[in-house]
């Protein structure tokens, strides 16, 4: 049975829109997975350093069979084939792929927190979740338009349409 799950995607270096682009293509080619739908994209300004690039943000939902561990080693398979170098905390990246939600599921361990715990803090991952998924429920905090109406400000803003494809 394939598990809905969400995807958090960001980038701010290399043409940030066609890092998300490909994402997208990636992840539906991933065995045991579909892309269902995506999100538009959005910009948002960096969390951390502010000298670098602001970032270009959107989530997708898959359907998938691949456990949480076997996901989140594709999704970091795909971080590293499209040329994702560590660099500082918070820094910039080519390409970030974050499990949001893993069906119902809540998980804890080394290497995996799902929910991903900073989902109520973060417009970037509300709003494009609650465009490709009104009254979407987030395990123990509610409905995503409650926790987008809690945040004190938002700074993200849909890329302007004439970029999207
Ligand atoms: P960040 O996403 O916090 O900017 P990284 O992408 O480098 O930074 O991720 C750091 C670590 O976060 C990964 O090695 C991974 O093991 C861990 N991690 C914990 N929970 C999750 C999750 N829900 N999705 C993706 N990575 C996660
Ligand atoms: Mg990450």
């Amino acid at each position: 049975m394939p598990h809905p799950v969400y995807i958090g995607l960001g980038s701010n270096l290399q043409d940030p829109a066609s890092q998300i682009e490909q994402s997208f293509q990636t992840l539906d080619q991933l065995s045991q997975t579909r892309l269902v739908k995506h999100s538009r994209l959005y910009s948002s300004k960096p969390l951390g350093p502010q000298d670098q690039p602001d970032f270009v943000n959107a989530v997708c939902l898959i359907e998938t069979e691949l456990d949480p561990q076997t996901l989140l080693a594709a999704l970091q398979e795909i971080e590293h084939n499209q040329g994702r170098i560590k660099k500082r905390r918070w820094g910039e990246r080519n390409i970030d792929l974050d499990i949001l939600l893993y069906a119902d599921q809540k998980l804890q361990t080394q290497t995996l927190t799902i929910p991903h715990p900073e989902i109520a803090q973060r417009d970037f991952v509300l709003l494009p979740l609650a465009e490709i998924t009104p009254g979407l429920l987030i395990p123990e905090l509610g409905p995503v338009e409650d926790l987008i109406s809690q945040l004190e400000t938002t700074f993200v803003i849909p890329l302007a349409l004439e970029r999207q494809s």
